[in-house]
């Protein structure tokens, strides 16, 4: 086995012992003589994982009952119509939209109801995020919907503002339980799966109780939240390998310490790569502005592309591999989610080192 530093920006790395439990179970899952991609999902055994995956993420998140969590497929990409159509249509949609998915989101609500820029950052390159005093927000504002990570461009709140009284609506798709934050300040939290918390083939939607019993009832049943929720996330077979993988590896982040030591090992991890970005200014041109910096997505030009070209092929020689920025970008992103390994980041770090020095 050759196990590579995998820097892909999702699906991302998994922690490798949530693999090898995968592994090791694959063939006869909890003793029912069936693997876990065979079982009913409305078998007992899935029930049980289902409902604990959905407790362990309200735990980790700090929720109480009044939160409901749905497991829900289509990838996050759909949340993006879902949440326009099932939120209540009783004013402006307002969009922060501070990089490509969040200008998606947007777009797509655009085609359902009456939404609106409350600030767009494209103009400036989308190297930060905008402050809150920056926001131009409608009178009669339904929700405020944000991107709370910017997975191509690197960008991110380290903090979150104080959005005000509002119905809050966050795509965290790609910084999902990477760290402590106040969790109940949002009214909806959603996220593709395959970076923070398992393979592909789901999104969390994470709702407030309250918002819920306001959604549309006029849809069809299988974009209505409520009807998700009434049925415990199992109104249609669920990606059930997937799930079964989140909820592993939810009880990994439990073990390690919760949000709190993972945000600590996050921050630890990124600053690494920041480290040398500071360092070498002129060498490793950092995209994101400094105040709004992804410890998730790290992004950076070089002075050439045949530079860049040749770190990406040198880096693969040494197992750091997936790291070749997103077209619009250019450059690299070092994507270090929640379990890529702080070695893979150290690794990385002394790789900018070295190949710094024997190319300037
Ligand atoms: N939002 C963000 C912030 C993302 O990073 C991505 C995927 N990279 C998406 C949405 C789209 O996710 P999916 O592929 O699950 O639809």
């Amino acid at each position: 086995m050759n196990r590579v530093y995998n820097f892909n920006p999702g699906p991302a790395a998994l922690p490798l012992e949530v693999l090898q439990e995968v592994q090791a179970e694959f063939l006869d899952f909890q003793n029912t003589g069936m693997s876990v991609v065979e079982i009913s999902h409305r078998s007992p055994e899935y029930e049980e994982l289902n409902q604990t995956a959905q407790d362990d993420m309200k735990e980790l998140m700090g929720l109480g009952d009044d939160y409901k969590v749905l497991f829900m497929q289509g990838g996050a990409s759909m949340q993006f119509s879902l949440v326009p159509m099932n939120l209540p249509k009783s004013g402006v949609a307002d969009y922060v939209v501070a990089g490509e998915f969040g200008q998606r989101a947007f777009k797509q609500a655009k085609e359902i109801v009456e939404a609106h820029a409350a600030a767009d950052m494209a103009s400036g390159g989308f190297k930060r995020v905008p402050g809150v005093n920056e926001l131009h927000c409608s009178k009669n504002q339904s929700y405020l919907h944000i991107t709370t990570n910017n997975t191509i461009y690197g960008t991110a709140w380290r903090e979150y503002p104080d959005f005000g009284d509002v119905t809050l609506v966050a795509d965290m798709s790609s910084d999902f339980l990477s760290r402590p934050f106040a969790a109940d300040k949002f009214s909806l939290i959603y996220a593709g799966a395959q970076k923070n918390l398992g393979p592909s083939g789901a999104a969390v939607v994470v709702v407030k109780k309250s918002l819920l019993q306001k959604c549309a009832d006029d849809i069809p049943e299988f974009f209505s939240y409520k009807i998700h929720a009434k049925n415990n996330s199992l109104y249609n077979t669920p990606p059930v390998f997937t799930v079964y993988v989140i909820s592993k590896v939810l009880k990994w982040l439990k073990a390690k310490g919760g949000l709190v030591a993972i945000g600590k090992q996050n921050l630890l991890k990124s600053g690494f790569i920041y480290d040398v970005i500071d360092r070498y200014p002129d060498f490793y041109l950092g995209h994101a502005e400094k105040g709004s910096r992804s410890i998730m997505n790290i992004t950076f030009r070089m002075p050439s592309e045949e530079l860049e070209t040749e770190f990406v092929r040198s880096a693969a020689q040494k197992g750091l591999v997936n790291i070749k920025g997103h077209r619009s970008v250019g450059g690299m992103r070092i994507s270090v989610y929640n379990y890529m390994p702080v070695e893979g980041c150290e690794k990385m770090a002394a790789f900018m080192e070295d190949f710094r020095k024997s190319n300037s």
